[in-house]
Order: C-alpha cells, then structure tokens, then sequence
C-alpha cells in the first residue's frame, strides 16, 4: 500500500487506554462537513413546581414517605432500590461456571434542585455548588461503610436515556464489589503507574492540552474533551488539573470551578441540537475498599446518545454488540463543534 496514513480519511482502530479496549472509527463516511438540517422538538414548558412530582419539594413517594420543602438539594434512599443493604455474602459455585455472589450496596435518589423545570445546564453556578458538595458528602458517607468498595454518582438525563422525571436529578448507587468499568479503570491505571511511573490521566491531560484538537473547554482547574478514544458522537470527559482521587478530595476552589466546567458542558450540549440534550453522566472515583490507590484520577464521563439532531440517536448494534464499538465523525470533529458553540443557553435571550 502506497498511501500514507490519514486518521481523517482512513478507517482505523483507537485503543481506550482507560479500559484497554479498542473503538473503531470510520470517518469516510462523514467526508462532507455537516448540511442536513437540525429537527427542533417542540419544548414542553415545564413548570416550577408538579404536584404529580415524586421529588418535588413537599410531595408523597412510594411507600407513603413525603418529602420534606427542600431549598436547595436533597438525598433519599431509593424508595426501589436494585441493592440492598442486608444481603447475606453468600457465594455459589458450580464448575467454575455457574457462579453468583451475594451483593450488598446502597441506592440512593439525589434531588439537585426544588425547581421541577431545571436542568444542570439552566442551573446557575452558585447553585450547582451545594450538588458538587452533595455528590462530596455522599461519596464520603458511603465510601466509609465497611462493606462499601465502590461509590458510583450518576445523572441520567431525558426520555432517550430512560429518564421518566424531568425534575434535575441523579443517583447514587455503593456496592460491595467494583463495577466492571471502574474495575477496568482502577486495573489500567494501576498498570500504567507500574510500567511507566506516572498517572494516566495527568499524561494524558498534558497531551490533550498541548494538541488542543479535542477540548472543547477549559477552566483554571478542569478541562473538558472529547476523548480520543470517545465511542459516543459527542461523548466528554472532565478531567482534573490536579492530580486527585475522589471528589471529596477537591478543595472549595475546585468544588467550583467543577461546577462551572459541568454547567458549560452542559450549556454547550444543550446548544448543539437546540434540545435538553440527553445522556449519562458519572463520576468516576477511587474505590472505597480501603486499599491505598494512588493511581487513581478522579474524573467524569458524559455518553450522551444523539447523533446528528434531537431525535436522530447512535445505536450500539451490530458490529458494536458484537465486536467493537464503532463512529464515523472523529473525536476531533465533534470536538471542533463542541467547541464551536455558545455557552449562553439558547433558551436564555
Ligand atoms: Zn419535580
Ligand atoms: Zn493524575
Ligand atoms: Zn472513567
């Protein structure tokens, strides 16, 4: 083969050097620059304050619990739980093959704020602060149980994601045993500190920084990319200046320059298609089992599931079920986009 090498052009494989698995990316497919035109969904006006609201302030639960008229954030223990705290550790075994484990943990809803009709990207700064602090308490809370090794803080944003409340939201669920992504996470990490003496993702940030090609925005503390391995069209990750392993290891200053970095990222998704922008978005943190992991950077992922409008998504089917995750747009063009936008809402005018 003659040609040279053109990651733009020709279809290659990206390794993720976070779980150490590979995305195939295929960017012939999307040689023209975006034209189709963005569908906007009409927006539902949503108001302050839903009687029919299960996390609104002063409204009944399940199970007849009713919450208090919280101001400003508000943690309950999910009236629906998928762990529980009480499961005896209990382990099956047959051949090596059939094998169950007992799993205790916690589930936990985490209200951002009384106002039904906002979302992180409509929240002021100020007011994301007390979330940021909020996510800092529980993962504290949590990560001292003696059962607890993993905290896993999660928002599932919009229908698309299988959000049924609009109201701002998220939850947090600890668990006796790590996660597979965080399992895989902690393990390459350890890996990486171990053959090359350094973190990962304090290299890895310093080689974003210097190309520039994938960040979309910066503050004095965290910066925002898309990451050269990012499966999702417009998946993000906010990582940390500072090398740190939880979130409750971030000072006051951090704290909010966190809470500005999510507000802008999510202001950006939002003004892409025009739409409350979907995803999932997490923290990943050092695990709680009690074993020294200076390796470990804390970080958060968004996934968000749209590809090219509000209603046109990226399905994970196929060869990606089957084989390898896949893309057409590059990380760098998604970047350039993100990038590209306001961080003005543009509900706000
Ligand atoms: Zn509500
Ligand atoms: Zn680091
Ligand atoms: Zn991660």
């Amino acid at each position: 083969m003659a040609t040279t090498f053109d990651p733009r052009e020709h279809p290659h494989r990206r390794l993720n050097p976070l779980t150490r698995e590979w995305v195939l990316v295929s960017p012939h497919r999307t040689q023209r620059p975006w034209q189709g035109q963005v569908e906007k969904v009409a927006r539902a006006e949503l108001p302050s304050y839903d009687p029919t609201c299960y996390l609104c302030p002063g409204n009944s639960r399940a199970g007849g619990h009713r919450n208090p008229n919280y101001t400003s954030t508000f943690v309950f223990e999910n009236d629906f739980a998928a762990l529980k705290p009480d499961v005896p550790d209990a382990r099956a075994d047959e051949a090596g093959i059939l094998v169950a484990e007992g799993e205790r943990g916690q589930c936990r809803v985490l209200c951002f704020s009384p106002d039904h009709s906002l979302t992180l990207a409509r929240m002021d700064v100020p007011s994301i602060i007390p979330v940021v602090e909020m996510w800092a308490e529980q993962y504290k809370e949590l990560g001292a149980l003696d059962y607890v090794s993993a905290v896993q803080i999660f928002e599932n944003r919009g229908e698309m994601m299988g959000a049924s409340n609009p109201h701002p939201h998220g939850q947090v669920w600890a668990s006796r045993s790590l996660p597979n992504e965080l399992s895989k996470e902690d393990s390459a990490q350890l890996a990486y500190a171990q053959e090359r003496g350094g973190c990962l993702l304090c290299d890895y940030l310093a080689l974003e920084l210097r190309d520039g090609a994938r960040v979309v925005c910066e503050n004095e503390l965290f910066a925002a990319l898309v990451p050269y391995w990012a499966a999702w069209p417009f998946e993000t990750m906010i990582v940390g200046r500072r090398h740190a392993g939880s979130i409750d290891g971030l000072d006051s200053q951090e704290r909010a320059a966190l809470a500005d970095i999510l507000k802008r990222v999510t202001t950006r998704y939002d003004n892409l298609f025009e739409t409350s922008f979907p995803y999932t978005m997490g923290f990943h943190q050092r695990p709680t089992d009690g074993r020294e992991r200076p390796h470990f950077h804390f970080h958060a992922h968004f996934y968000p599931p749209l590809l090219r409008s509000a209603t046109v998504r990226k399905f994970m089917v196929g060869f990606e079920l089957l084989g390898t995750p896949q893309r057409d747009i590059t990380a760098e063009s998604a970047a350039e986009r993100l990038r590209a936008l306001s961080e003005k809402h543009y509900l706000e005018d």
